[in-house]
Order: structure tokens, then sequence, then C-alpha cells
């Protein structure tokens, strides 16, 4: 094939390049120049290079490495320089958003939970721009160089354009160009993604499923869906497609869904399906433990693991519903690590094992026996979701390439 020598193309690369070199001295830092030449695989005057243009942006600083036991001069490493670049990641969630300040670290500087009505006189998307505007006044002082907003969300998105097709909860939002907007706004880019795509970004680089190439996640919460890391990239990055196992039907007789079918997964096993059953079923067991305070998914966990028979049963049914499909998508994809991020794990000790006991029967024993049903370290509240997007667009190039041309 014969070089491409468009501009363009030698972008790309450059990008390409600053993104891995970062990503190295992120996690690896301090490190010398001579190891990122052979981890990086790049020749020493590439790196040089590079490495000059991120100490002249202060995205980098040098520093000493003395190996233990030598008694030579200190060779000098490299560390990332992150205390004097801020980002703004926002998750908007139903009836609530969350804005927070952190740096490119990820430490978090401030963040604050506010209402965010499903129904107002004004467009979303007027109310979302001044709970940012007043949110930066507020904390005006605390605020370093601002390097870009990252955006967490349900819905149908198009995360290239910026594009909110549709919400679920918000249902006056159709077509909101919340990305182009918020980035004439601010001037700096805005990264978006659906929420459990992002929180699936989340786990693999910082929290539970960090190191392992194939993972699914799954999330039970208002609505349910998964995020599959497959080969250590999460299936469907940049598109609007997401791994919608909510709207797989488990109950040919059930429900309408929202989405036109019936009896689907969401409609079984998200937190509000899942209390109106309680509530239908409570009233046909009057000794259970139920009766004696208001229905929460709090209330409903802390009596299952007390042992309160309705409980335990409508726990393990949503343990059964979600692991018969995750018993299909192990055969798929075969993964290490299946990670629950949910409310209901408050009954981990119930719902976990009803979730391993399925995939054990309905699916291939090769691959079940040796995968683990574990946590995610967070939770589905917070910003670390939009943490995970700014560090992405750290390591693929992209954002850094805009910080090194300031
Ligand atoms: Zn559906």
């Amino acid at each position: 094939m014969v070089a491409d020598s468009q501009p363009g193309h030698i972008d790309q690369i450059k990008q390409t390049n600053a993104g891995a070199v970062y990503r190295l001295i992120d996690q690896l830092g301090p490190v010398s120049r001579i190891d990122l030449s052979r981890l990086a695989q790049l020749a020493p005057a590439s790196i040089t290079k590079i490495v000059r243009e991120m100490l002249e942006a202060h995205l980098v600083q040098e520093t000493e490495i003395q190996e233990p036991g030598s008694r030579g001069r200190p060779a000098v490493g490299l560390m990332v320089e992150t205390e004097a670049w801020h980002y703004l990641a926002l998750r908007i969630s139903r009836g609530e958003i969350h804005l927070a300040l952190r740096d490119l670290s990820s430490k978090l500087v401030v963040e604050e939970r506010l209402e965010l009505a499903l129904q107002d006189t004004q467009p979303l998307l007027k109310r979302i721009i001044t709970q940012i505007d007043q949110f930066f006044i507020r904390h005006q002082g605390k605020l370093e160089r601002l390097t870009s907003i990252a955006i967490t969300l349900p819905g149908i998105i198009d995360t290239e354009s910026g594009i909110i097709h549709r919400m679920p909860f918000y249902e006056d939002v159709k077509e909101m160009p919340l990305g182009e907007t918020l980035a004439a706004h601010t001037g700096v880019p805005v990264y978006i993604q659906h929420d459990i795509s992002a929180w699936t970004m989340a786990e693999a680089l910082f929290g539970a499923s960090r190191g392992a190439r194939d993972v699914i996640q799954v999330v039970i919460d208002h609505n349910v869906g998964a995020g599959v890391i497959t080969d250590g990239r999460l299936l469907h990055a940049g598109s609007s497609s997401l791994v919608e196992i909510g709207h797989t039907q488990v109950d040919p007789y059930g429900k309408r869904c929202y989405c036109g079918n019936h009896g689907c997964l969401e409609t079984i096993a998200s937190v509000e399906s899942v209390l109106e059953l309680a509530q239908v079923r409570m009233h046909q067991s009057m000794s259970s433990m139920l009766h004696q305070q208001p229905l929460t998914v709090e209330s409903l966990c802390q009596a299952a693991v007390k042992g309160d028979l309705l409980a335990k049963d409508i726990i393990t049914s949503v343990g059964t519903n979600v692991g018969r499909i995750l018993a299909i998508m192990v055969n798929l994809f075969n993964p290490q690590k299946i990670l629950i991020g949910s409310p209901f794990n408050q009954a981990a000790d119930i719902l976990f094992p009803a979730i391993s006991d399925c995939i054990r029967q309905q699916s291939l024993p090769a691959y079940s026996k040796h995968i683990s049903v574990e946590q995610t370290q967070f939770s589905n509240r917070g910003t670390m979701a939009g943490a995970a997007l700014v560090k992405d667009a750290l390591y693929n190039g992209s954002l850094l390439i805009r910080l090194l041309q300031g």
C-alpha cells in the first residue's frame, strides 16, 4: 500500500502517538524517555519531540528517579502534571443533575447535586446551560484552566454530533443539540456518552474491571442495560448503539414497554417495575417484613438480607431474569468478569448467586466456570463516568492535541 502523505493522515499519527505516550506516562510515571521509547515502540527522537511539547504545555513534568542500589547520577523521569487543568463532568439522570469540577488526574475539586425538574416551562437545553453558568460563577475561585466538558446521560444519543435524539424521563427532549450548543457557549470540546457506556469505561479505567480484557457490565436501575468490553475496547464506542439487553423480551405476555414491544427485561427488572411488583405481592403475604415500613429499594433489600421469604423471592427473580439474558451474552463474549451495577446490590448475597446459578446452568460450562460476578466499584451517582470520557480523550490524543496547541 502506498503511504498516505496527506496532512490529515500525519496529524492523525501525531495525535495517536502523543496519546499513547501520555497514557504511558500517566499509568507508569515517573518513567524515563528510554523506557517510553521502548514501551511506545517509537524512535528516541520522536519521544524527545513529543515530550518537549508536553513539557512546554505543562502537561508533563520532570522528576529524578534514583534506581534502588544505584550510586550514579539519578535518571530523569516524567510524570503527568494535572492540577492546573480542570474539566467539568456532568451527569443528568431522573430529576437531578450532578456537576463536578475535576483536575486531569480525575481528582475531585468540587461536586454538587441539584434538582432538574422532569417538566418545566423552559426547555431542558436552556436549563442545563443556566445550571453550568451558575456553577462556574459559584466556584470561580477554584477554577483552573478549563479543558473540556464531559456529559453522561440516559437516552438515544449520537455521540459524534452530540445530539440527544430522545431521553427517558424528559419527554420534551427531541433532537437536542447539546454538544454543539455547549461547545459554542464555552469554547471547549464537549464529550457526550450514554451513561451506561461511560460507566463501563470508568470501571475499566479506574474501577472494578481494570486490567480485564473482556467484561460484561450490567446496570439494573431506573433503566436496564449493559456495557461490553471486548479485547480491551468498549463495544459500540463512538456510535449511538448500546447493548440493549433491557429491551430483550423475557415475557411474551408481559407489560407493554415504551420501546413498543411487550415484556422487555426493563419492564420486569427496573427499579420501578420491581417495586411495583413487590407492592402487588405484599398483599398476598401479610406476614412479610415489607409491611413494616415504606417500600423502597433499601427496605426491600434489607428484608431480603434478613431472610424475609417474599423479599428474597423478588430479588431472586430479578437475578434469574437478568441471568437468563447474561447466559446468552456469556456464550457470545466469553468474559472473564461480570460486573453488576445496581441499587439492588444492597442484597448482593441473594442477587449474585441467583445470577451465577443461571449463567452456570444456561451457558457453555467451559465459558461459565471461571467467571466471577462482582459489584461495580462506582455507583450510578456522581460523575466518575464523565471522568472516563476525558481520560479516554487524553489517551486517544484528541483532547491532548488541543491542549498542546494551546
Ligand atoms: Zn422495551
